[in-house]
């Protein structure tokens, strides 16, 4: 397979509502991967799906907008002539939500958490296929021809309904915006409704009660057990820290000075720092 190694730079302009600042892709002939035996992530700019393949039918995590669905749709029809049965989406945003119609086609079964269905109901470009199904609390399984789909929603994070995926057999997690490798995740992307604590608390979540050997990111070409963990690592770090500044009283402008980014190597974007902190800090100390 022929493998280039290129630096590609986005404008804001092309982008949803994430975009790692760069990233170092490798490039292959297929974006297409199979992670573990039918179980694939499907990497097109910036943006990765897991796709799921199985003799009843395929399932997908989050449509990413019509011109990645469309790409998706190709490059499963290279493995399977079986449908999409199931499109799972990640959480309520647009840039990951939009674009289903292809799989709605094709008879395809939509599925998000509960809190999720106002948003995904009321995209004003109508551009969002409404969830045929929702599920509620803090799990629920679905399956697939011989594949288990546990999804697991452990609260406000990044958006208010965010489900995270696992498969419990093949031991795969998918994570959305709430993961990046080795980076920090721009300024311009700590909004409102990215709650760190709760990014914090989900994160936690996940490693203490879900076990994986495989870790698929939505922005990710690449990321692993060891990746997510460090990244993990990272957030505990910054909210145990700002947790402290907060509890002596300090102020932004002296939390920012007093954590320095921990010593993790080969970061992105480590000059976004003080913008956690500071995000941090202000979620923790307004009781979020
Ligand atoms: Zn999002």
């Amino acid at each position: 397979m022929k493998t280039t190694t290129v630096s590609l730079f986005l404008s804001v302009m092309t982008m949803g509502a994430f975009q790692p600042a760069v990233w170092a892709q490798s490039v292959t002939d297929t974006p297409m991967r199979e992670v573990t035996k039918g179980v694939y992530q499907h990497h097109h700019e910036f943006y990765t799906q897991l796709v799921v393949i199985t003799k009843k039918g395929v399932a997908i995590v989050d449509p990413d907008g019509a011109q990645r669905s469309a790409k998706l749709q190709e490059e499963i029809r290279k493995l399977t002539d079986k449908p999409v049965t199931l499109v799972i989406y990640s959480h309520e945003h647009y840039d990951h939500a939009r674009g289903g119609q292809i799989f709605k086609k094709e008879g395809a079964t939509f599925v998000s958490h509960e809190k999720c269905r106002a948003a995904l109901e009321n995209d004003p470009q109508g551009q969002v296929v409404p969830p045929d199904t929702t599920y509620s609390g803090e799990t629920h399984r679905l399956t697939v021809g011989e594949t288990s789909i546990d999804l697991y929603h452990f609260g406000m994070s990044h958006g208010t309904c965010m489900t995270v995926v696992h498969l419990p057999k093949e031991k795969v997690l998918f994570v959305t915006d709430i993961h990046e490798p080795k980076g920090l995740t721009s300024a311009q992307y700590l909004t409102a409704d990215y709650h760190y604590p709760g990014v914090y608390r989900t994160l936690k979540r996940i490693q203490a009660e879900l076990t994986y050997d495989v870790v698929v990111g939505s922005h990710a070409p690449h990321s692993s057990p060891k990746a997510f963990n460090e990244d993990v690592g990272m957030v505990e770090y910054l909210y145990e820290n700002v947790l402290q500044a907060v509890k002596a009283g300090k102020n932004a402008e002296e939390t920012k000075q007093a954590i320095p980014f921990p010593p993790l190597n080969e970061w992105r974007n480590v000059k976004e720092w003080p913008a956690h902190v500071a995000h941090m800090y202000e979620a923790l100390n307004q009781g979020k």
